[in-house]
């Protein structure tokens, strides 16, 4: 993808903070941070979102995010972590290259993630079950 911008970070033409990577991932500094230590996790290879990114490679990059956690927990004393993925624009996804948010947290650290998450909408619950069930 010739515009995007995570591909060209994976091919050198923009420089990053890379934490780690592997022949299938990379692991790299948010450029701009949440919290210190904010890093993305993303496959080398162009996928949109969580519906194209091949399952083995979702667990990678799942299994990664836990280990740099723990990693930094230990390195930095990062208290706590929130893990974000977003897929598709209508949930702010911004760099259309899948991409996973390792977002170390401590107390005090002034975000509040939840805030926008607690509209209290009020869905037919049960209608929306029978739809959305997984045989
Ligand atoms: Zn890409």
């Amino acid at each position: 993808m010739d515009n995007c911008i995570f591909c060209k970070i994976v091919k050198g033409k923009i420089p990053s903070h890379t934490i780690y990577e592997d022949e299938e991932l990379k692991a790299f500094f948010d450029i701009q941070p949440s919290t210190p230590g904010h890093t993305l996790i993303i496959p080398k290879e162009h996928y949109e979102n969580i519906l194209d990114v091949p399952e083995d490679l979702l667990l990678r990059i799942t299994s990664l995010a836990k280990k740099l956690a723990a990693h930094y927990k230990k390195k930095e004393g990062y208290t706590a972590f929130n893990i974000i993925q977003s897929s598709g624009r209508e949930a702010n996804q911004d760099v259309m290259h899948f991409h996973m948010h390792l977002v170390p947290r401590y107390e005090g650290d002034g975000l509040s993630l939840w805030a926008d998450m607690k509209k209290g909408v009020k869905p037919d619950f049960e209608k929306l079950r029978e739809k959305l069930e997984l045989e």
